[in-house]
């Protein structure tokens, strides 16, 4: 199964790939995460990407379709992935195709999780982060066992950079203009599901699964 997960920041798609992981065994290709990780590495690619991130603004296109390029040829991926944040404009959508096709694949669905503007602030202002493992929580509907502290390692929670108000704002603006295309694209091509992600995770990952094609979803 490989697919894509589409939606502004905070509508839960880190949250619903990581089940979709667990339920159908699948990679879980998050190129957030890997700018996070080379940021703290402090890799080249991690020095290229930090003051965008850190300002809300989305990586330049070459350097996540380097990234994707090079991820979705390892061998994990070959059972299926599911794509967290990326594509993100619509020349990364076309590249994506081209690297599918070079390796003789293509997406099999496109889910977009839909939320409003409202929920999108109230889910990234209250979103803390776990510097070390990556696991998030929300302040006050998924909270950690023991405050600001993360239940998996111990480690103190942070909130990222980029979910400050001013943040959340110009990342909200830049899917808007630069991302919500992407559903036109995709419905083009037949592949977007649209579900509605402003439930609770349980409910918004039965209506996700049950949107999914059923050829790969059995
Ligand atoms: P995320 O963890 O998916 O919310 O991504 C956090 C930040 O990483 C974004 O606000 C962008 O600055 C950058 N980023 C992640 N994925 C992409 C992408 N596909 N294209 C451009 N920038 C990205």
């Amino acid at each position: 199964m490989k697919l894509v997960l589409l939606g502004p920041p905070g509508a839960g798609k880190g949250t619903q790939a990581k089940r979709l992981v667990e339920k159908y065994g699948l990679a879980h290709v998050s190129t957030g995460d890997i700018l996070r990780a080379a940021i703290q590495q402090g890799t080249k690619l991690g020095l290229e990407a930090k003051g965008f991130m850190d300002r809300g603004a989305l990586v330049p296109d070459e350097l996540v379709v380097g990234i994707i390029r090079e991820r979705l040829q390892a061998p994990d991926c070959k059972a299926g992935f599911v794509l967290d944040g990326f594509p993100r404009t619509v020349p990364q959508a076309e590249a994506l195709d081209r690297v599918l096709a070079g390796l003789g694949s293509r997406l099999d669905a496109v889910v977009a999780i839909d939320v409003s503007d409202q929920t999108v602030i109230d889910r990234n202002t209250q979103r803390r982060s776990c510097p070390k493992c990556g696991a998030t929580y929300h302040l006050v509907n998924a909270p950690p066992q023991k405050p600001g502290v993360c239940d998996n390692d111990g480690t103190a929670l942070v909130q990222r950079p980029d979910d400050r108000p001013e943040q959340i704002k110009k990342r909200m603006a830049e899917y808007r203009e630069k991302t919500e295309p992407l559903k036109a694209f995709y419905r083009k091509q037949g592949l977007l599901q649209e579900v509605d992600g402003g439930q609770p995770p349980d409910d918004v990952f039965a209506r996700l699964v049950g949107a999914l094609p059923r050829a790969v979803s059995r």
